[in-house]
């Protein structure tokens, strides 16, 4: 604030002192050994890789935070308008590599740490990856994080700043057991802003008044608070200054530590359990992926976060001293799916309530300002909380909720009279037995434009969940912007031999700012040397994977065989049953074979892992039955090299570095219409890697984009999965002799207790098989035989693979931003 700064004259002195940063390999080890000796207060005869890990970074920190502070100046003093994305997940990984490519210092810190005794890569092993997220959403939340950075958008983030993050998973037996991800104790991205603290009120009551003109005034009063402290993490772009702000919230006791009133009194225990019950709500992620579980300490921090959120943005927008009118002139707010939709109601409660705007006023204000991504068409995954929940926890927000709905209403009322089915199912309030409030209706009427993630899903959007709001509004309130991913962390950190190989063809690393420069590798389809470096490339990468597996699992893979990687959540609509079935299958036939036959055949390595929400009990099964079919298939002689099945344990995002540029076929093969977008289906081709897939999502984009003789596509399309299940459900369904073989096999027991695959086979076989797995197996198993033709001919298989990257510069993150500014925030990059 103006208060804080210093005077004119004194500046100088400030100025002359300005900290720089370290400059080259010196400044840099000198930086190291001053954070070794001071900080971490240790020395040469006690400094291990992980003192050295949080020293180096302490040093990239130093620099970064320089640009930070001058970037949130620049932004401050040009007064320009800002993008906050909230979102309640950020799946960052991890920092450090990160902010030393960014910053453009890698080869610096490789040499200077090597001059001080560490390895870089077993330095940048030593972070813990932060955890945020459960999957696509919180990992696109992260790549956009580091496109509006690198696009120079004046943008912060908002989240909450969970004490664990997504659990830790392990294998025992076969099981997914879960273990909590602890991965605060040492953390030197993230600054703790103790004086930048909000109080959030929870429960209470609302009480009206009547001001001097008449004017009813409402009065959210009682109930408890709940104090918000900011922790701030700064995001650089890559070769730019930029370098913007993630401000995650913690929750504490209002009262600080303790109730000394309490606690004087000798109520020791209420006063700490005041305490806990306070931070227990930024204290765990919810672990579940694309389903909706309405539990009240989600809502908790649901309004924590918006609130908290919504009162930082209202405070720097009012040290404006502009009218409330030009609010949406310098705020843009995107809502990353319809967890953070309270905050539509929060801004309309601000206005009106505390600084006295007429509703109507209020109302184009908050609607000019949101912009609502929706993430998913699955019924589970729509989020509804019950009336009386949201009556309890947030009185006022009730009433405005009711009042933004009859408002609403009206307005439909007067558009299409007497149309009452139309009022009742576009009604915010479901009627239902429990009363519920729609929230991702909410966020349609609350914001000015709604977009989906790929071109079908924001189709889909259009036909079906929001129908008769396309209806109401008009399309143009409807649009789509498929997502992407940063080629930063994708190809070039996850995959620097890669990365320096197009350098090396494309003139220089303009590529990662302008990922269409790919095509330009295309030139060099026949160019022998080329496509052997490329190979190279891939088999170094799936040998750098073959012994990560090794030195983990003590399984032997062999690099030459074809690497086919399903990495995700374990979800039925991603489909890993249709993937081990497979397995299975191919498992039956080559033992069915002669020797001869067998010496004929394609070797493949089978490699699954994800983690499945921890009350998801058949995702359970499915990740127990891989493991098991690994168990007999791994250890069967007559099958060696043909087939191995492996369970990578804890896929998170730095075991996704390793596992992507490995992978020679990737799966992202959700039943048609299912799956939103899908973004690791862009990493694993960006990698070099051909997809099996099904028509969904973006395997329709990347299929326009790369040709369709590069992917191999199968199953179901997305307008004839109602009628099929329809048809499983009256009329006559067999789920085909190759999907037989493999049931019988499986419950006679040759992959374990037979008990606990029963209800995975039913759910094909008996229970109307909703995910189309026995409608998709057949074409699923003959895709597979042409995936094994196509790679006999490594030659045609090299083509396909440098084709495919070539084409995928559409998918980079900055597209989706440079659509997103334009197309719904309206705002333009900072010119640094
Ligand atoms: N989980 C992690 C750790 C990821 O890195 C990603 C994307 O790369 C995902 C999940 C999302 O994967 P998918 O698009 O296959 O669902």
């Amino acid at each position: 604030s103006v208060e804080a700064s210093i005077p004119e004259p004194q500046r100088e002195a400030w100025t002359k002192n300005e900290f720089e940063g370290f400059k080259n390999k010196d400044e840099f080890e000198k930086e190291v050994v001053r954070h070794v000796e001071t900080t971490l207060a240790r020395s040469m005869f006690n400094c291990d890789e992980t003192a050295a890990y949080a020293a180096a970074s302490l040093a990239f920190r130093d620099r970064l935070v320089k640009e930070w502070n001058k970037t949130q100046q620049r932004q401050t003093f040009t007064d320009t308008k800002r993008v906050y994305y909230l979102s309640l997940e950020f799946l960052m990984g991890r920092a450090f590599d990160n902010a030393m490519l960014n910053v453009g210092a890698k080869s610096i810190a490789k040499e200077g740490l090597e001059e001080l005794g560490f390895r870089i890569e077993d330095i940048i092993g030593q972070e813990h990856d932060a955890a945020l997220g459960n999957g696509g959403l919180g990992r696109l939340a992260a790549c956009f994080l580091d496109s509006m950075a690198s696009l120079n958008f004046p943008a912060w983030g908002y989240g909450l700043r969970y004490r664990y993050g997504i659990f830790k998973q392990e294998i025992i037996d076969g099981y997914q057991v879960e273990v909590p991800d602890y991965w605060l104790d040492f953390n030197p991205w993230e600054f703790p802003r103790h004086d930048v603290t909000v109080n959030i009120q929870f429960y209470g009551h609302v009480r009206k008044s009547q001001d001097e003109n008449g004017k009813t005034i409402a009065h959210w009063e009682g109930g408890e608070d709940v104090t918000a402290v900011a922790y701030d993490v700064p995001i650089p772009g890559y070769d730019t200054p930029s370098t913007n702000n993630m401000r995650l919230w913690s929750s504490k006791a209002a009262s600080g530590e303790f109730d000394f009133q309490k606690f004087n009194n000798g109520e020791y225990e209420s006063s700490v359990a005041d305490q806990q019950r306070a931070e227990t709500i930024s204290a765990v992620l919810y672990p579940n992926d694309n389903l909706d579980r309405g539990k009240e300490l989600r809502l908790k921090q649901q309004y924590f976060w918006v609130a908290a959120s919504l009162y930082d943005i209202v405070r720097r927008f009012k040290k404006t001293k502009r009218a409330w009118s030009e609010f949406p002139d310098q705020v843009a707010i995107q809502l990353n799916d319809t967890h953070p939709t309270l905050a539509i109601v929060e801004l309309q409660r601000i206005l009106i309530d505390v600084e006295g705007l007429e509703w109507d006023e209020a109302w184009n204000i908050v609607t000019a300002t949101f912009g609502y991504t929706n993430h998913t068409v699955l019924p589970e995954a729509l989020e509804k909380w019950p009336v009386g929940l949201v009556q309890h926890l947030l009185p006022r927000h009730l009433q405005i909720i009711y009042d933004i709905n009859l408002f609403f209403l009206q307005a439909v009322e007067k558009k299409y009279p007497g149309d009452r089915d139309m009022l009742s199912r576009v009604s915010i309030i479901e009627e239902s037995q429990t009363k519920m409030v729609r929230m991702a209706y909410l966020a349609v009427v609350g914001s000015h434009k709604v977009n989906g993630v790929a071109e079908l899903h924001s189709d889909l959007i259009q036909t079906t969940i929001f129908k008769d709001f396309v209806t109401i509004f008009g399309a143009d309130k409807f649009t789509n912007v498929t997502n992407g991913i940063t080629p930063r962390r994708w190809l070039h950190q996850a995959n620097p031999r890669l990365s320096e190989l197009i350098a090396k063809k494309t003139g220089g690393y303009g590529f990662l700012k302008d990922l269409t420069l790919l095509n330009k590798i295309e030139n060099f389809v026949d160019d022998k040397e080329f496509r052997k470096e490329w190979a190279e490339i891939k088999y170094a990468n799936k040998v750098r994977l073959a012994n990560y597996i090794k030195s983990t699992m003590d399984i032997t893979v062999n690099p030459e065989a074809l690497f086919d990687i399903q990495v995700k959540r374990i979800h039925e609509y991603k489909r890993q049953q249709l993937n081990i079935f497979g397995v299975i299958y191919r498992y039956l036939k080559l033992k069915q074979m002669s020797p001869e036959e067998r010496k004929k055949q394609l070797p493949r390595v089978s490699i699954f892992g994800g983690k499945a929400a921890p009350g998801y009990w058949m995702a359970k099964q499915i990740i127990h039955l891989v493991n098991n079919v690994g168990a007999v298939v791994n250890k069967d002689p007559e099958i060696g090299d043909l087939l191995k099945v492996i369970f990578l344990e804890d896929y998170n995002v730095s075991k996704a570095e390793i596992i992507t540029p490995a992978s020679d076929l990737s799966e992202h093969i959700s039943t048609a219409g299912t799956e939103a977008s899908g973004t690791s289906n862009m990493k694993f081709v960006l990698n070099g890697g051909l997809i099996i897939g099904t028509c969904d999502g973006a395997n329709i984009e990347i299929t326009r984009e790369i040709g369709q003789e590069n992917i191999f596509l199968f199953g179901t399309l997305s307008e004839d999965v109602e009628d099929l299940r329809h048809s499983h459900n009256y009329g006559q369904h067999s789920v085909g002799a190759g999907l037989t073989e493999v049931f019988n096999a499986i419950q006679s027991g040759t992959f374990g207790d037979t008990n606990d695959f029963g209800a995975m086979i039913s759910a094909v076989r008996d229970h109307g098989d909703y995910y189309l797995v026995s409608d998709d197996f057949q074409s699923y198993i003959d895709t597979q035989k042409m995936v094994d033709d196509e790679y006999r001919n490594q030659e045609g298989w090299i083509t396909k693979t440098i084709r495919s990257v070539a084409r995928m510069g559409f998918f980079s993150s900055d597209r989706c931003i440079n659509e997103y500014a334009e197309g719904i925030w309206n705002v333009e990059p900072l010119a640094v």
